[in-house]
């Protein structure tokens, strides 16, 4: 069994507000360095439990950001992680097509416009009626691939969103949101424990759950919050929606008409061609 680990940090208990990656206070330089640390925690919590269950080979992408979050010299020596500067991944799931069989979806965040979750950022909308999170388009994403999505953990919101999605997956509530940037959280060790338990959970139920497909023809359009207005209105981040009969290509061509991306032609550090 090979395993894949897609991570976020919105998700992570005890995170209740964006990281402000602007300021370089020292107050500021120790929250993201113990934000990291409850991160990469809850993500040990999760190698660990599948190694338990069985796991040859567990593979973490550190996808939020900077896409370089993770302490990973305190991950478990198995696993290895997929990781870069300023986010320049050539995909978004990189490696996934490399034959995994289950994906574990760890500190994920409501979609944009979900009253009441905490941090809600980022609506994928599919053929126009199918709205989904970071969450459930990785699960997606993956199942393109055959890979079965068997675990997620974040607030009540996103956890309940993709179990609409995925029949059978295991839930791990590390927090209860209370508004968007406002938790009732559980203590690391104890949200460690959720992720733990429901990780060996989910795969032993994964006979039972199927790989997140859709299908095609697909028409995808992409927005965000709006974090200036009063009530989390959404943006659009595409001048318009990408058409195609192949997830992937249509997902590729979404984020990369997205001014900051470029996945796999990006420079970084804000180098540009003169
Ligand atoms: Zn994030």
């Amino acid at each position: 069994m090979k395993v894949y680990i897609q991570t976020d940090i919105e998700g992570v208990s005890g995170f209740c507000f964006f990281e402000n990656r602007q300021n370089e206070g020292i107050e500021n330089y120790y929250h993201r360095q113990r934000m990291r640390r409850l991160l990469t925690g809850e993500v040990n919590a999760a190698v660990l439990a599948a190694f338990e269950s069985g796991a040859e080979e567990v593979i973490i992408n550190d996808s939020h950001g900077s896409s370089y979050n993770i302490l990973f010299e305190e991950l478990d020596p198995r696993c290895q992680i997929l990781h870069g500067r300023a986010g320049s991944a050539p995909f978004w799931l990189q490696d996934i097509e490399r034959g995994y069989d289950i994906m574990l979806l760890i500190g994920m965040h409501a979609m944009a416009g979900t009253e009441c979750a905490l941090l809600p950022h980022s609506k994928w909308v599919l053929n126009g009626n199918i709205f989904l999170s970071e969450a459930s388009m990785a699960a997606v994403l993956a199942g393109y691939y055959g890979v079965k999505t068997v675990f997620i953990s974040g607030d009540q919101y996103v956890t309940a969103e993709v179990a609409e999605k995925i029949p059978g997956i295991v839930r791990g509530v590390v927090k209860e949101a209370l508004g968007p940037y406002y938790s009732r959280s559980s203590m690391p060790a104890a949200a460690q424990k959720i992720i733990h338990d429901g990780v060996i959970a989910g795969i032993a139920a994964a006979d039972s759950i199927e790989p997140y497909v859709l299908t095609p023809p697909f028409i995808l359009d992409v927005y965000d919050s709006d974090r200036s207005g009063r009530n989390m209105g959404l943006i659009r981040l595409i001048k318009e929606p990408v058409k195609g009969d192949d997830l992937v290509d249509v997902f590729q061509r979404a984020v990369n008409s997205m001014p900051w991306n470029n996945f796999g032609l990006k420079h970084v550090d804000g180098f540009k061609y003169p």
